[in-house]
């Protein structure tokens, strides 16, 4: 397909799209994201939460595609490897931890789903565009410095990301709804080493692909988990009285 996107043009696109999520991140200090254990019936419908965490997190996958299959398909190895990457921690996100959680009959705001579907349109977008046109990696750019440091960013992070939300699936036991105090390994540092981990992962990313892409979604990662942790680790403390006081939300020993 004929190039109608010039680079100029996505630059301004991306840089926009990461101001709205700075915007965004000190609006989620006002406003907690309502799903999860903050969900709400006062955003209106209500969709089951399996089926909102699978409709929300596949349709980067689709976006993704789409583009690479409406522009081009042919790219290098080293593209094929980053976007492997990240088809690998999505297809995680969109069918194994939907099938995973124990919230059975627990619903979230379908306006949640519709915000989280735009935010991976938009992200699915920048990240096709990007590797379909403009990713131009020398041959040598896995013995990189910047790209070995990255996928070692990207695993450790996910790694912590899948292990810590294991152990907080497996807090309840099969029918159990209600939330209790984790403890031991990182929780005895931070209330939220998934999202930790999930920041870290995607700060790999941004510095393995070395892209405005990976850049932006990196801001929009830390826009969207940081308020959340926060929000987590305030939940903590009004729910359990013998919350441990010294745990941070996110970072150890800082935040
Ligand atoms: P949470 O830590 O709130 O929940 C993870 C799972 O564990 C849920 O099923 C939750 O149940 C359950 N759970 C959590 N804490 C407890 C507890 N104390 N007792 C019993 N069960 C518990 O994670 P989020 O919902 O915030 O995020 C889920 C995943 O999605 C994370 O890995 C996160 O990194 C990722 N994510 C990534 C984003 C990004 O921008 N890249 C944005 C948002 C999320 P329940 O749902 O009932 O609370």
């Amino acid at each position: 397909m004929e190039v109608i996107i010039t680079y100029d043009l996505y630059q301004w696109l991306a840089l926009a799209w990461m101001g709205i999520g700075i915007l965004v991140f000190f609006y989620l200090f006002i406003q907690t994201a309502p799903y999860g254990r903050h969900t709400t019936t006062s955003w209106g419908p209500l969709i089951d939460n399996r089926l909102g965490w699978f409709i929300m997190e596949f349709t980067v996958l689709l976006v993704l595609y789409g583009w690479l299959l409406l522009i081009r398909f042919n790219l290098s190895i080293t593209s094929w490897l980053m976007i492997g990457l990240f088809t690998f921690h999505y297809l995680n996100r969109s069918f194994v931890f939907p099938l995973r959680i124990r919230t059975s009959g627990k619903k979230m705001p379908f306006l949640i789903a519709l915000m989280a579907i735009v935010f991976n349109l938009m992200n699915g977008s920048l990240l096709g565009i990007y590797f379909a046109w403009f990713a131009d990696y020398p041959d040598n750019w896995v013995y990189d410095p910047r790209f070995i440091a990255g996928i070692l960013l990207f695993i450790t992070g996910m790694a912590i990301n899948w292990h810590a939300d294991t152990r907080l699936i497996n807090l309840r036991k099969p029918g159990e709804t209600g939330y209790k105090i984790p403890h031991g390994w990182l929780f005895k540092y931070i209330s939220c080493p998934n999202l930790f981990g999930e920041i870290i992962e995607w700060l790999g990313f941004a510095i393995l692909t070395w892209s405005l892409p990976g850049v932006v979604f990196f801001v929009w990662t830390f826009a969207n988990l940081v308020p959340r942790a926060l929000a987590h680790h305030r939940w903590y403390r009004n729910h359990f009285s013998d919350y441990p006081p010294n745990r941070k939300a996110v970072f150890p020993f800082i935040w």
